[in-house]
C-alpha cells in the first residue's frame, strides 16, 4: 500500500523509521533544529516543495512524499537513479557541499578536490596554484 503521509508528520516519521531509520533520525534532527516542519527533509533549507516518488520499486508502506529544497531536488534529479556521482565546481567548495547532500540522499558521491580552478593566489587569481586545469587533467571548452 502506498503511504502518502505528509512529510514531517508523526505518521511520516513512523513510516520512514521502518523504511530508512538513518534518514528518519537525520530528518527529525533537521526539523527540530529548524523549529519548523516546512524545511527540507535533508538540509533544513527553505523554500521547499513536496515530491512524490513513483515507480515499481516502492516498498510497501514506505513513505512516498518527500519535502525537498531546490538544491536537494536538483541533486536527486541529476543523479537520475544512478547511485554514484562525481562532482566538480570551480574551487571544490560547492561540490563538497553537493556531495554531502547527495550522500544524504542515498547516492555514493565524490568531490574533486581543488575543483577546476583551485583556490586564489596572493593576487586573487585562480588557476595558478591548483585545480583540475592546473594539474594538466583533460578538459575541453564548448
Ligand atoms: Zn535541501
Amino acid at each position: 500500500m502506498v503511504n502518502r503521509a505528509i512529510p514531517h508528520s508523526d505518521a511520516w516519521f513512523a513510516a520512514l523509521e521502518k523504511f530508512n531509520p538513518t534518514q528518519a533520525a537525520h530528518s527529525r534532527y533537521i526539523v527540530k533544529a529548524a523549529g519548523s516542519t516546512s524545511v527540507c527533509s535533508v538540509c533544513g533549507d527553505t523554500p521547499t516543495t513536496d515530491f512524490e516518488v513513483v515507480g515499481p520499486s516502492i516498498e510497501p508502506d514506505a513513505p512516498v512524499i518527500f519535502r525537498l529544497c531546490d538544491d536537494c531536488y536538483g541533486i536527486r534529479a541529476a543523479a537520475g537513479g544512478r547511485k554514484k556521482l562525481v562532482l566538480l565546481c570551480r574551487s571544490g567548495v560547492r561540490s563538497i557541499a553537493a556531495a554531502k547532500r547527495a550522500t544524504e540522499l542515498g547516492a555514493e558521491a565524490y568531490n574533486i578536490l581543488e575543483g577546476f580552478e583551485g583556490n586564489t593566489d596572493d593576487q586573487g587569481h585562480r588557476g595558478l596554484i591548483g585545480g583540475w586545469r592546473k594539474r594538466g587533467l583533460p578538459w575541453k571548452q564548448n
